[in-house]
């Protein structure tokens, strides 16, 4: 009997292997694929960053954009982030991926200033694989002098996991970005853990309370509630306080209530290309002129 359990082991064993190799050969072959494409469409150039205005809630003016990356893809169309920044992380490509939507995002505040918005912010977002990687404050120095933009006029948005990294490293990197004049803003505030002691001990300006907060407001207590003390925390900690992913009007009259500073969101407009931008710039500034 035992020679015979054993066989059957074997067997089983030898059978998982069978039906495990091909899939796993499959999901390896996609992922190849993918990121092969991806890389293709870096260096032709494909993607393109859209901006989304963040408007203050007091004196509803716009204050400045988010950039979000956009893939152009020849079958697929406009890609957004969201469906391949997950792959430009696992593969590295997120290194070229941020270091284009970097440049992108000062030649945009250049076009912003001929076109005489010339205290708009616009912000970059970044992964945490990229604020970390050694040669990441050298190209953002390098960036800024090429440019010649002011470091002022830059937002860099981090996801909240960044604050799982090394407290130290992060008071000196973000010591340094700081010390340039950069904004640094915290993205999706309240998402994961999130080390309070670390988030006091950092040069940070603005938090962003993640879109899974909005979302309910103001149907869902619970969300409601929650969304009302991460911004309370946010205020005690001298952080400004932004909301993204408003899209209803009693969405902005709660987070107004609740004391949040500046919201972005649909409700104000979808991300828009360069153009779309400026068109929606001027229609702002034209409509502030007759009230
Ligand atoms: P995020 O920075 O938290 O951005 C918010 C996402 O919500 C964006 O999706 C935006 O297009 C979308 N959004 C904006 N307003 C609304 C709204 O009213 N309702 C809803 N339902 N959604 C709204 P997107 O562009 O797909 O970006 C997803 C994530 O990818 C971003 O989250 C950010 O973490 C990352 N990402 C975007 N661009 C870049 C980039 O250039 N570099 C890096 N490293 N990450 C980026
Ligand atoms: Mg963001
Ligand atoms: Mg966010
Ligand atoms: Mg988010």
């Amino acid at each position: 009997y035992a020679d015979l359990a054993m066989y059957r082991a074997k067997e089983s064993g030898r059978n998982n292997y069978q039906f495990f190799t091909p899939a796993m050969n499959i999901k390896a072959a996609r992922r190849l694929l993918q990121q092969e494409e991806l890389a293709a469409a870096l260096d032709a150039d494909r993607f393109v960053l859209h901006y989304q205005p963040k408007v203050d809630l007091e004196t509803e003016k716009v204050l400045g954009v988010e950039a979000f990356v956009r893939w152009q893809h020849p079958e697929k169309g406009l890609v957004s982030a969201q469906q391949f920044i997950h792959l430009a992380e696992e593969t590295g490509l997120i290194i070229r991926l941020g270091e284009m939507a970097l440049r992108q995002a000062c030649i945009q505040i250049q076009a912003l200033e001929r076109a005489g918005f010339e205290d708009l912010k616009v912000a970059v977002n970044v992964s945490v694989k990229q604020v970390m990687d050694a040669g990441f404050l050298d190209l953002f120095r390098q960036v800024i002098t090429e440019t010649g933009v002011y470091p002022e006029r830059l937002e860099l948005e981090m996801p909240a996991e960044l604050l799982n990294e090394d407290p130290r490293h992060l008071r000196e990197l973000l010591g340094a970005l700081h010390d340039l004049g950069v904004c640094l803003i915290l993205d999706d505030f309240g998402t994961g853990a999130c080390s309070l002691a670390t988030l006091q001990q950092l040069p940070l300006d603005a938090v962003k309370i993640d879109h899974c907060f909005i979302r309910d407001i103001p149907y869902n207590v619970s969300a409601t509630d929650v969304a009302s003390a991460v911004i309370a925390l946010a205020r005690k900690l001298h952080l400004t306080v932004v909301a993204e992913g408003v899209e209803t009007p009693q969405q902005l009259s709660f987070l107004k209530g609740a004391g949040c500073a500046q919201c972005q969101g649909n409700l104000f407009s979808y991300p828009l290309d360069e153009d779309a931008l400026i068109g929606f710039l001027v229609r702002q500034y034209e409509r502030s002129l007759i009230s």
